[in-house]
C-alpha cells in the first residue's frame, strides 16, 4: 500500500458492501473520512451525496462522475471513479478537479466577454454600413456621409485596439519574461510624455519629476506599455485643467519608483481592488467614449510581474489618484554618463 500512498490520486477500496476497507491519506482529505473511526461503514453514509448513491448503483462504470462538495465553507469539485477489483472488491479512486474547473469558468467567461466587446463597435460598424448601402446616393450630402464614415472609423480603430491588446496580453501569459537589458527608463518616459501631451491636447497642466540616470533590466517593449498604459490613464480619466505628475526616482531601499499621479475622476474603494481584471471598467461611459479597451491595467500589471515590480493604487473617489510601480532592486541600475 505504500505505492497507493504516493499517489497524487486519493484511492479508497470497498468490500462487496460497499463498505470501507482502507484508504490513503490523499482520499481522506478529499472527502474527509478517518479510517481508525470510518473503517467498516458504509461508503454511502461518508460520501453522501445522492449523484454518488445513484452512480454506484450502476454498477458498471465507463467514466467518472464529478462531485461539488462543501467543505469547512470552500467549494471543491472531485472527480471519482469506481472500479471493480480483486474478488467482487471496489476501488474508488478520488482525484480534487477545483483548480481545473475554475480555470474552465474563468476560459468560458473571458471568451464570452472578448464576444461582447467586440460585438458592441461591429454592430454600430454594420448598422452605418447598411444605412450607407440602403439609402439613395443623393439622399445623403456629403457632409454627412463624411461623418458616417468617420464613425464608422472610430468603431473599426476601436475593434483593432482591442484585438491589438488582446494579442499583448496573451503573449505575456504565454511566453517566459526575457532576461533584458538594462533599459534607461527616462527615455522612454519621456517619449511617453510626448504623446501623452498630444492627447491632452492642452487641457492638462504635466509636472515631472524625472532621474536621468537610473536603468530597469528589461523589457523595453513591455515597460514602454505599461508607462503609457498608466500615462494615458491618467490625461482620459482626468477633466480639463487637471494636473499629471509623472514621477521617477529611486528608493532608499536600491529600489526605484515610477508614479503618475492625477487630480482626476478617481475611483471608488471597492472597485480598486478589480481593477487588473481584463475588461472590467470603473467608469464605463468614459473609457469607451475615450476609446478604452478594459485591458490596459491588465497588461501593466502582468509587466509589474515580469519586472519584479509591484503595481499600487490609491485613490480617493471625486479627486484624482496615484498609480505607482514599485521595482525591486534587484532590477534596477545606475548609468553613469546621463547624457549619453
Ligand atoms: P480602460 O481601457 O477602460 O481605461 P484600463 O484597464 O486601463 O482600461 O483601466 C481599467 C479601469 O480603471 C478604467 O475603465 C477606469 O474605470 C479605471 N481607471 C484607470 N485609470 C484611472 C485613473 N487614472 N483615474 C480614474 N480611473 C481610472
Amino acid at each position: 500500500m505504500m505505492a497507493a500512498e504516493a499517489l497524487p490520486d486519493g484511492a479508497i477500496t470497498l468490500s462487496e458492501g460497499m463498505e470501507l476497507q482502507w484508504c490513503n491519506q490523499t482520499a481522506s482529505e478529499h472527502i474527509g473520512l478517518n479510517l481508525a473511526t470510518d473503517r467498516h461503514h458504509s461508503i454511502f453514509n461518508i460520501l453522501r451525496a445522492p449523484e454518488f448513491a445513484h452512480y454506484a448503483q450502476q454498477r458498471e462504470w465507463e467514466g467518472p462522475l464529478l462531485l461539488h462538495l462543501e467543505k469547512e465553507g470552500i467549494d471543491k469539485s472531485l472527480s471519482v471513479q469506481l472500479t471493480r477489483y480483486g474478488f467482487g472488491q471496489f476501488l474508488l479512486v478520488t482525484r480534487d478537479v477545483t483548480q481545473v474547473e475554475k480555470l474552465e469558468t474563468t476560459r468560458k467567461d473571458f471568451v464570452a466577454n472578448v464576444s461582447h466587446e467586440l460585438r458592441t463597435p461591429l454592430t454600430v460598424l454594420l448598422g452605418f454600413l447598411e444605412t450607407l448601402r440602403e439609402l439613395p446616393v443623393e439622399s445623403i450630402s456629403d457632409e454627412q456621409r463624411d461623418r458616417y464614415e468617420q464613425m464608422m472609423l472610430e468603431q473599426a480603430q476601436h475593434m483593432q485596439a482591442i484585438v491589438a491588446d488582446l494579442l499583448t496580453l496573451s503573449t505575456l501569459e504565454s511566453s517566459l519574461p526575457t532576461e533584458g537589458r538594462p533599459v534607461r527608463m527616462s527615455q522612454i518616459i519621456n517619449q511617453a510624455l510626448e504623446q501623452a501631451k498630444v492627447l491632452s491636447d492642452g487641457e492638462h497642466i504635466f509636472i515631472e519629476n524625472i532621474d536621468s540616470s537610473l536603468c530597469i533590466v528589461g523589457s523595453e517593449n513591455e515597460l514602454t506599455s505599461a508607462i503609457s498604459n498608466l500615462l494615458t490613464n491618467a490625461i482620459r480619466y482626468t477633466p480639463k485643467d487637471g494636473t499629471i505628475t509623472v514621477s521617477w526616482f529611486p528608493t532608499e531601499d536600491g529600489g526605484a519608483i515610477y508614479s503618475v499621479e492625477d487630480t482626476g475622476i478617481g475611483i471608488a474603494p471597492q472597485d480598486i481592488p478589480r481593477l487588473t481584471e481584463r475588461f472590467y471598467r470603473a467608469d464605463k461611459g468614459r473609457s469607451r467614449a475615450t476609446g478604452g479597451t478594459g485591458l490596459g491595467l491588465a497588461i501593466t500589471r502582468h509587466v509589474a510581474v515580469r519586472h519584479n515590480a509591484e503595481l499600487s493604487i490609491q485613490s480617493r473617489f471625486g479627486s484624482g489618484s496615484l498609480f505607482m510601480l514599485r521595482f525591486a532592486p534587484l532590477r534596477v541600475r545606475q548609468i553613469e554618463e546621463p547624457n549619453l
